[in-house]
Formats: structure tokens, C-alpha cells, sequence
């Protein structure tokens, strides 16, 4: 292939201005959905209260967003609309602390020139508008219009005059789809702003503003973008530390979903896709995901404006930070310590049984680990009921007793209070050799027995880990175990690791491994089978998707592979047992994969499958 320098070269000249604007529009302007951002985001600049958008054939059409914010001045029109006039910074010092979402003053011309444009617009209190028309990018006189306060803009045939950008539109649905995942998001970030976008005739977004006084106008504004479930399974978030807070609310692990279509980050509220910011979310949740799940939040910080450069990006969704490792932490511990919370403890408080007459949950809502829990935690829709009297007690927790029918007739109320501090309540009995039944204050609970003693082997090995004092134990005679060459050459890679872990190890021969010490958690394991499993998940890189740093990955396989297994069957006592360690350990609410732990079942609801109090 020849380089297109060579052959007869065309003479060195300026190229035309609109040539240029067009351009320089491919950078701002990819698609109708970037138009709706542009329009957007100066109408908020604007100070806009209200903002409506009304597109038709999915952007190509029309565009036209229309605000009450401040106006553009007739004499100002003009200039409005030739690049790089902005009246959002005047200096390289405002560039350094930009509040505006834009400063660039290339978004109006860009337009204007790609498309056919127009904007009408008035000031407040003065008794005439002005309207300006621009065709692919040539600009009519300025003319008079009827006086309003805010400002219209429309776009009419996108990229008309540029054939090959308009090949590169997708189709409606794709478009407008686009256009509606732009909108909430800038929702999101403004739950001030009242919002409207309609396609054609169909409304496909309506947020109104908070009533004034409102509390959490952030709370109803995402109820109305993201429908209420997202919040009744979420945390809520709020942490602050020197130039940098965050807040909003983040998904329980239970309730991530298998698309990453639930995220959204502001700072200082404009909508970013920050990777710094994503992986940081990210790394929060490392260990309590299912694997190839994505976790759902909105969350907002607020930082320095100093401190962050958000000219980085020509659409401005990545940013640069004074102190990027200051964020990332920042932001993963913030997560992390939120998550922390989800633990059975809550449920203490959860003897708050939902009225049975008001319309609850549904029968599968309730069943869903932390789900419930957090709902009854951070709502006040539960109402707190003295806890009920004829709650049948089964005698001596025993399964195996023989069942005192008379109980069932007897009307002496049954008080424990010994199960009102227990979360997680009495073992009962194990079913299936899977599961763990357990009886509490106001219902039962089942406990995935594996899941949850994976989660209290790991947390306990991680806190040691952590704490740099693993507790190890010398075997007494050393065990040489069999695996193929790769198998040990790639213990050996991560020796550091295993010693971490408690591990003592060396090669005895290319296919044999010699293990002196063990971790203390797992001397009575069959340790040959365990290091074989751990290497088999190591090597196939299971965990390698929830679990960070390879030290905590070692332990999350050795915690999965070590955790009592189904079938095992378990004492009374030893089933409490893990009850109470349940109780005591972070994120207890789900195993090291991101599976729910335990299903609470509530007296409500069982009250409900009998028709009692009906
Ligand atoms: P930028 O937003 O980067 O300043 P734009 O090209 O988007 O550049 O807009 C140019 C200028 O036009 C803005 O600085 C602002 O003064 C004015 N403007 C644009 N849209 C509006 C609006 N909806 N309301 C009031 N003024 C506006
Ligand atoms: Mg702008």
C-alpha cells in the first residue's frame, strides 16, 4: 500500500470554517443522544428548574429540549453559536474549579452545523424574545419572537449534510434507547430538576420536582427513574473523609444483576463513566458477588473541584483526580464498610413483624436473604408489633421428640427471651442434609449450611491473614502429597501465598509436594484432597472473578473446599454453633460466590399460607 503522503500531493491551504466546524462536531456530536446531553446539560447550567424533551424517529428527526432557565440575550445569540464562546469560564482559574457541566463552548456550534438548527429564547422580565436559525452551520439574522423566560433549542435532521456520520446511526429503538439511559442518568444526578422526554406521543420518562421540604429528594427521584424496587434492596451510603463525601445508596449482593445497567456515578453532579470510580465501586464488593453478577448503585460525591480535572474527556465522562489512589480507596472502602453490614444482626430488630393486614411482600419477596433484611433495617414502612404470644414453641428443640399435640390447644402464651437476641434464632433440625432450620422471635429461618460456613471459614481467615498472624500448625509427621509437575510448579509460584495462608511447603520431587504446617482452621482436614481442590480452582481461575489479591483468593478456595459439605449430618449444637458465628460475621449474608446465606420466613407470612387473622 502506498502512504497516502506520496504521489501528487495537494497544496498545504486553511481549510473552511465550516469544514472545520463539522469536524470538530464529530468529536461532541457522535449520535442523537449526544445532542440530548449537550442541550441538557446547558439548559441545567442555565439554572433550569424544568427541562422537557421531545424527540421524534429517534433523535434523527427532531430534537427539541426546552428549559426555564436564564435566557440567552438577543445580542448574545449570535455569538452563542460560533465556537468557542462560553460564558461558563473566562480564565485558565476557572478552568481549575469548573462547576458548570460546560465550558468548552463547542457543543451549540457543533450542531448547528451538522444539522438544522434553531434556538429561541427570552429573559426574565424583558418584554421581547429572539430566535436565530442556522442551516448546516450558515447563520440567519437574528429575529424577534414572543417574549418567554427560558430557552428552546431545536435540532431538525441530524447530519443531514453528512452522509457518512448518518450511516453510523443506529436504529430507532437503539437511539432512543440511548437517548432515555442519558436522560435518567442526568435525572439521577439533579433530583431538583423536574424532567420530562417524550418520544413521538409516548412519555418515556416523567420526574417531577420534590414537593418543597421534601427529605430525601434524591430517595423519591430514584423511586421514580428506577422504580422502588432498586432501593428495597439496597443499603444506603453516606461517608465523608477531608475534600471528599459520598453518598446514595448501593445494591445488596443478593440483588446484583447479570447486566452492569445499574450504575451510576456522579461528582459534583455530572454524570461520569469513570473507570478509576467503577473499579473502585468494583473492588468493594469483591468478595460477596456471584460470580459474573454486577452490582447495582447510584451514588454521588462530592469532592474539590480543585481537585479533579473533568477536562480530560471530550464528552467529560472519565476524569483526571489530583489524587487518584485517595479517590479509589476512598470510594472501595466506603462500599466496603457499607457491605460489612450485611450480617443477620439486623434482624434483632427485625422482631418488627410486618403488619399482616397491610399488603406486604409478596410471599417470594421475604424469602430473599438481606434483601428483606435491609428493607426492614432502612424503611419505616414496618411497623414494630409486641411480639406474638401464640407463637408455637417445639419442645426441646428437639425434631426427634415426639410432638405434643396438646401444645396446640394450650393457650399459654410461650415467651422466650433468650430468642429475642438471637438473630438467627434456634436450630431446629437439618434437612436434606442441606439446609439448617432454625426457629426465631417472629419465624423461621433456613441457612444454606455450606454457603454460610464457607463465609465464617473465609472472614476468620482473612481477618488472621490480615492481621499478619495466621495461625498455623506443625503436622506431626510431614505429608507428602502426589500432584502432576504443573500442579506444583504452580504452588511454588505462589509459595508466598500458601505461607500466608499457613502453609509450609516445598518440592520433594517434580510431581510431589511435602507440607510441614497447615493453617489451625483446617488441621483436621484431608489436607492431601484440599491442597489438590485448591490448586484445581486456582488453576482454573474459579474465585479469580469475586476475590482479589491472590493471598485472599488461596483463602476463599480453601474456605469453599474446607466448609462442611452437604450431607454431613450436624448436631443441634453445632448447628447453633454456626448460628452464632453467623451472627458475628461481615457479610454474612452471602457466601465468598455471592449466594444468599439464609431465607428468613416471618410469622406474617406463615400466617398468611393458614389464613390465620384473616
Ligand atoms: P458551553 O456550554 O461549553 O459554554 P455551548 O456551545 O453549549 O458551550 O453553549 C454556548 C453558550 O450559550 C453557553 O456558555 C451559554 O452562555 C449559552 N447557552 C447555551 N444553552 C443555553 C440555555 N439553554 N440557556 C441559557 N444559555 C445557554
Ligand atoms: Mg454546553
Amino acid at each position: 500500500m502506498r502512504p497516502a503522503a506520496s504521489g501528487p500531493c495537494m497544496p498545504i491551504r486553511i481549510l473552511p470554517d465550516e469544514l472545520v466546524d463539522q469536524i470538530a462536531a464529530g468529536e461532541v456530536i457522535e449520535r442523537p443522544a449526544s445532542v440530548v446531553k449537550e442541550l441538557v446539560e446547558n439548559s441545567l447550567d442555565a439554572g433550569a428548574r424544568r427541562i422537557q424533551i421531545d424527540v421524534e424517529q429517534g433523535g434523527i428527526g427532531l430534537i427539541r429540549v426546552r428549559d426555564d432557565g436564564s435566557g440567552i440575550l438577543a445580542s448574545e445569540l449570535a455569538v452563542a453559536l460560533s465556537r468557542h464562546a462560553t460564558s461558563k469560564i473566562s480564565s485558565q482559574d476557572d478552568l481549575a474549579g469548573v462547576v458548570t457541566l460546560g465550558f468548552r463552548g463547542e457543543a451549540l456550534p457543533s450542531m448547528a452545523s451538522v444539522s438544522r438548527f434553531r434556538i429561541i429564547s427570552g429573559v426574565r422580565g424583558d418584554d421581547r424574545g429572539a430566535e436565530i436559525v442556522a442551516e448546516g452551520g450558515t447563520l440567519s439574522p437574528v429575529a424577534p419572537a414572543a417574549p418567554m423566560t427560558g430557552t428552546t433549542v431545536e435540532v431538525r435532521d441530524l447530519f443531514y449534510n453528512i452522509p457518512a456520520r448518518r450511516k453510523f446511526v443506529r436504529s430507532v429503538a437503539t437511539e432512543i434507547g440511548a437517548i432515555l439511559r442519558l436522560v435518567e442518568r442526568l435525572a439521577l444526578a439533579r433530583p431538583e430538576v423536574a424532567f420530562r422526554l417524550r418520544h413521538g406521543e409516548r412519555t418515556l420518562l416523567e420526574a417531577g420536582a420534590p414537593a418543597s421540604g421534601a427529605s430525601d429528594a434524591r430517595a423519591a427521584r430514584i423511586d421514580a427513574v428506577l422504580g422502588r424496587e432498586f432501593r428495597e434492596h439496597a443499603l444506603p451510603l453516606a461517608q465523608a473523609a477531608g475534600p471528599i463525601a459520598v453518598s446514595g445508596w448501593i445494591g445488596a449482593p443478593t440483588a446484583a444483576r447479570a447486566r452492569a445497567d445499574l450504575q451510576f456515578c456522579f461528582v459534583n453532579g455530572r454524570p461520569v463513566r469513570d473507570r478509576l470510580l467503577m473499579n473502585a465501586v468494583r473492588l468493594g464488593y469483591r468478595d460477596v458477588l456471584y460470580h459474573g453478577r454486577h452490582p447495582g448503585y447510584v451514588l454521588d460525591l462530592a469532592i474539590d473541584p480543585t481537585l479533579v480535572d473533568v477536562n480530560a474527556h471530550p464528552q467529560k465522562l472519565e476524569l483526571r483526580f489530583r489524587d487518584s489512589r485517595q479517590v479509589h480507596d476512598f470510594l472501595f472502602r466506603a462500599v466496603e464498610r457499607a457491605l460489612a453490614a450485611t450480617r443477620p444482626l439486623g434482624l434483632a430488630s427485625a422482631a418488627a413483624v410486618p403488619d399482616p393486614d397491610a399488603p406486604g411482600p409478596g410471599p417470594g419477596a421475604s424469602a430473599v436473604a438481606g434483601a428483606d433484611w435491609n428493607a426492614s433495617r432502612f424503611e419505616s414502612r414496618l411497623v414494630v408489633m409486641p411480639r406474638r404470644a401464640d407463637s408455637l414453641r417445639v419442645a426441646e428443640a428437639d425434631p426427634r421428640a415426639g410432638f405434643d399435640w396438646r401444645a396446640l390447644r394450650s393457650t399459654e402464651s410461650v415467651l422466650d427471651p433468650e430468642l429475642a437476641e438471637r438473630p438467627l434464632g434456634r436450630a431446629l433440625a437439618q434437612l436434606h442434609g442441606i439446609y439448617v432450620l432454625a426457629e426465631t422471635s417472629d419465624g423461621l429461618i433456613l441457612v444454606d449450611m455450606h454457603a454460610a460456613h464457607e463465609r465464617v471459614l473465609y472472614e476468620q481467615m482473612k481477618r488472621s491473614l490480615d492481621a499478619g498472624s495466621m495461625p498455623s500448625q506443625r503436622l506431626l509427621a510431614p505429608l507428602s502429597v502426589a500432584l502432576r509437575p504443573h500442579e506444583v510448579d504452580h504452588v511454588l509460584e505462589h509459595q508466598a501465598e500458601w505461607e500466608a495462608a499457613g502453609f509450609e511447603l516445598e518440592r520433594l520431587s517434580p510431581s510431589e509436594l511435602v507440607v510441614r504446617s497447615v493453617p489451625a482452621a483446617l488441621a483436621r482436614e484431608d489436607i492431601a484432597a484440599l491442597l489438590r481442590a485448591a490448586v484445581e480452582d486456582m488453576e482454573n481461575g474459579d474465585g479469580r472473578h469475586h476475590l482479589d489479591g491472590a493471598a485472599h483468593r488461596l483463602l476463599g478456595t480453601l474456605a469453599c473446599r474446607s466448609a462442611i459439605r452437604a450431607h454431613r449430618s450436624l448436631s443441634l449444637a453445632e448447628m447453633d454453633a454456626l448460628l452464632r458465628q453467623m451472627e458475628a460475621t461481615d457479610r454474612a449474608d452471602q457466601c465468598n460466590h455471592g449466594r444468599p446465606t439464609w431465607a428468613r420466613i416471618g410469622l406474617a407470612e406463615l400466617d398468611r399460607l393458614f389464613l390465620r387473622g384473616r
